[in-house]
């Protein structure tokens, strides 16, 4: 057994949830994409606190709340540290990267007047889009795309030239979460930067795959969502530059947002509270930062590599099966394999796989106007973690080679 398989294993059996049968038949999970499953470590965290630390944050002076408050805080500083953000209050726990998103939409947003442009893609998550038509409708803004090429990949030429000086602001995916490109965030905030543009760079796709600096990106605003990183659903990260979010006003109102109520005139608490309206996910900000400390814990460029051999395992098994077509770049990419089987409905290819215990996801994964500029109307995704194994890439690609040619 080779060093990679006993790391893997070991891996496998800090996740509860791999060790069972679908079917009778042992379960692959390949729909990472849309979230990943737990370790044991984020499951006992989320329990512990329950058990032992249950208690409203910031509000009482009893001990049981100063434990909680100060877990809370420290999760926050958690993220603040694997981010690379300077401050903590630069951290605001939303609900996942939509809320992240609308929450930038409807605050950062208040300011556009018509005729400034938001700049968007192609590639983009419908949580990505829509929250900018709104804000378009309400203000008068204008909002521009940028197109994506045939290979998967954002057309560069064109976001050049769409960039003036009335775009308020870029909104990008660090990541495609149908194709799976990594798209080159960097060179683009810079190039938004030299307009006066500011930029919001979608994460949920890229912090399954890789590390992010915000500083290191110079970007704007960055968000994401806990549950595609191994944490519990309901609880995501809002990071923004300190300055930006103290011009911003508060978006939803309520308890611990406010620093003093009146009917004379209520004024509003400190970053990052002024953006938390009400009792957040107390379990879910534990639950994820343990799911980081976890995973800084673990051998980075062992995981980088196992992620590609799977892909490349998966892609070369697939590659010379009749009618298969992998929609995406060929290179910049992360684990996650979306393809088309000529002949064949792609629900009809989830379905299928289902019967086999293989869990992938099937149709336009939230991005209509991708799946529209290709010429699609979805695709099967095959999107792996590292808890994934090569023999279950060898299982996928077998289904999919009885699906095609099956056994009379
Ligand atoms: N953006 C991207 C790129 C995504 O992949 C997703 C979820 O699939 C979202 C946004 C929305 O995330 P959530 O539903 O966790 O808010």
């Amino acid at each position: 057994m080779a060093p990679q398989d006993n790391f893997i294993e070991g891996i496998r059996r800090e996740f509860p949830l791999l060790n069972q049968l679908v079917d009778d038949k042992p379960l692959i999970y390949f729909d990472n994409a849309a979230t990943t499953q737990k370790p044991n470590t984020v499951i006992a965290t989320v329990e512990d606190y329950y058990r032992s630390a249950n208690a409203n944050v910031h509000r009482a002076s009893h001990a049981l709340s100063a434990i909680a408050t100060s877990r809370f805080e420290q999760a926050r500083q958690t993220i603040a540290d694997y981010l690379n953000a300077p401050s903590p209050k630069q951290i605001i726990w939303t609900r996942g990267t939509t809320e992240a998103i609308n929450l930038v939409a409807n605050s950062f947003g208040q300011s556009f007047q018509p005729g400034d442009q938001i700049i968007v893609s192609e590639q983009e998550h419908h949580a990505n889009i829509v929250p900018w038509q709104l804000l378009a409708e309400r203000s008068g803004a204008v909002i521009k795309v940028i197109p994506v090429q045939e290979n998967g990949e954002l057309d560069q030429a064109v976001f050049k030239q769409l960039l003036n000086e009335r775009t308020k602001l870029v909104a990008i995916t660090h990541v495609s979460n149908a194709l799976g490109t990594i798209n080159p965030v960097k060179q683009m905030i810079s190039q938004a930067h030299d307009f006066g543009a500011k930029v919001l760079i979608d994460g949920a796709q890229a912090l399954p795959h890789f590390q992010v600096d915000v500083q290191e990106l110079d970007a704007d605003f960055y968000v994401f969502s806990g549950h595609k990183i191994y944490a519990p659903t309901g609880i995501g990260v809002l990071y923004g530059k300190e300055s930006l979010l103290e011009s911003m006003p508060p978006w939803q109102a309520g308890g611990e947002m406010i620093e003093k109520v009146s009917f004379s005139g209520t004024t509003f608490n400190r970053l990052p509270f002024k953006f938390e309206a009400g009792t957040p996910n107390i379990a879910g900000a534990l639950g994820l930062a343990e799911a980081v400390r976890w995973l800084i814990k673990q051998p980075f460029d062992l995981i980088s590599q196992h992620e590609k051999a799977l892909f490349d395992s998966a892609l070369d098994a697939c590659s010379s099966l009749k009618g298969f077509r992998r929609i995406g770049c060929p290179e910049k990419h992360v684990s996650l394999l979306s393809f088309t089987i000529e002949q064949f409905h792609q629900q009809d290819i989830g379905l299928l796989l289902d019967k086999q215990g293989i869990a992938i996801r099937t149709g336009h994964h939230c991005a209509m106007p991708l799946m529209h500029a290709l010429g699609l109307n979805g695709t099967s995704r095959a999107s792996f973690a590292f808890y994934n194994t090569l023999d279950e890439v060898g299982q996928f690609a077998t289904a999919l080679e009885q699906l095609i040619s099956p056994i009379s």
